[in-house]
């Protein structure tokens, strides 16, 4: 039987877990240690550490403390591991924990985490998404079920100390041109809530005051919220420390493409079984300075598509150059507007782009001054015909949607 390493108790607080860290930190000592070839299983905590609850207001996604998260499993000592190697990671498989066949989704406030599309839906909303087996569905988003591409959104090896130096001097010189700004452009060192594993003392408090927040995606890979890093992926991570330093956490059951809404995919808890091994010197070998992974040979399958297109002019008509970021949100706008037709509010429709298996591509970056990015809505994943025709959205003789009725996001 396979060994569950790191262990989590989701009716206690993720702070009392020395096995459980919020900050990157090159002194957090190894919770374990694993051989190359070892498989193992790491428990975890969903992102926020369990504040999101399952029920039906969404107060805590609007007062949540975001210096709090995330909460990973680890550090993973791999035995052999040293500074300019690869850390070879085979996601066996992950799931969702039996105590916990759920997950939420959200968007924060706009004064407190914002989101992709803040402006446009600045309150805090939440909706809770069920799992039967590999299929979820929410009752606050009615006419859509599907198939959960399961993943960790955050995963990465601990940076030695110059990295660490170089993430917050880069990050704090951002904040320093704007620091007022709301939501912030950086997240700086938060000593208050750090959780530093294992580590006591002094050292322990001297760490708190440096270690990186986990928000980012960095050169180790971390906070990247790759949908397709999903279950069955082989993934190759930089190794800057000896013994690696392998943390995993903010399991999705399911994200669409840039995981807008923030907060987040489908977030919960959960374990991932995994197997280590080792391309020792293969940092050089190969000229790899980011992680770089081999898909699963298992997704869902949904490979009909309404595709969406938005360029560089943003809400306002205001031209932008080549501004790939204000073209995707221009495509998401365009799906969300399409999407109320059938009688979704925009903040469903919103959720459903944040938690189905949206793609988002970066279709043109050339075109002076327009990109093109473009959004993949799989069109299977919905109980209705969501494809245009010369009818319209089918509607009932009352003017009700052929769709079931619910209430709204809360
Ligand atoms: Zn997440």
């Amino acid at each position: 039987m396979t060994d569950t390493l790191i262990k989590v108790d989701l009716t206690k607080s993720p702070t009392d877990n020395e096995n459980i860290h919020n900050r990157w930190h090159p002194d957090i000592p190894m919770a374990c240690w694993v051989k190359p070839g070892d498989d193992f299983i790491l428990e975890t905590f969903d992102w926020t550490g369990g504040f999101i609850k399952n029920n039906d207001s969404a107060d805590d996604v609007r007062d949540i403390d975001l210096t709090t998260v995330h909460y990973l499993s680890g550090p993973v000592g791999v035995t052999g591991a040293e500074p300019g190697d690869l850390l070879v990671v085979d996601l066996l498989d992950i799931g969702a924990k039996q105590d916990s066949l759920w997950g939420f989704n959200g968007f924060f406030s706009k004064k407190n985490g914002g989101g992709f599309l803040t402006d446009h839906f600045p309150e805090a909303q939440k909706s809770i998404w069920d799992f039967k087996g590999m299929f979820t569905s929410s009752r606050h988003i009615p006419g859509v079920n599907f198939a959960g591409l399961i993943h960790p959104g955050l995963i990465g090896c601990l940076p030695d100390k110059a990295m660490l130096d170089l993430w917050n001097k880069r990050e704090g010189d951002l904040i320093a041109t704007d620091p007022d700004r709301v939501p912030g452009l950086a997240n700086p060192p938060s000593a208050g809530t750090a959780h530093m594993g294992r580590m006591t003392g002094a050292a322990r408090d001297k760490a708190a005051l440096e270690g990186a927040r986990t928000v980012p995606p960095r050169e180790h890979g971390g906070n990247c919220d790759i949908k397709d890093l999903s279950r069955g992926s082989k993934v190759f991570f930089p190794v800057y420390v000896d013994g690696a330093g392998l943390s995993v956490g903010d399991l999705h059951f399911s994200q669409g493409d840039g995981e807008i809404t923030f907060c987040g995919a489908i977030e919960m808890a959960g374990w991932v079984h995994m197997r280590v091994s080792l391309i020792k010197d293969g940092m050089a070998k190969y000229g790899i300075k980011n992680p770089v992974f081999k898909p699963s040979p298992m997704t869902p399958n949904y490979n009909d598509y309404l595709i969406f297109e938005g360029i560089s002019v943003d809400e306002a008509g205001k031209q932008h150059y080549l501004d790939v970021q204000v073209a995707y949100r221009q495509a998401c706008l365009n799906a969300i507007e399409y999407l109320k037709k059938f009688g979704y509010s925009g903040a469903q429709a919103y959720s459903i782009l944040g938690t189905a298996p949206v793609q988002g591509h970066i279709s043109g970056v050339v075109d002076v001054p327009n990109s093109c990015a473009t959004l993949w809505l799989p069109t299977q994943i919905f109980e209705f015909d969501i494809n245009p025709n010369a009818l319209g959205p089918i509607k009932h003789l009352d003017g009700s949607i052929d769709m079931p009725l619910s209430h709204d996001l809360i």
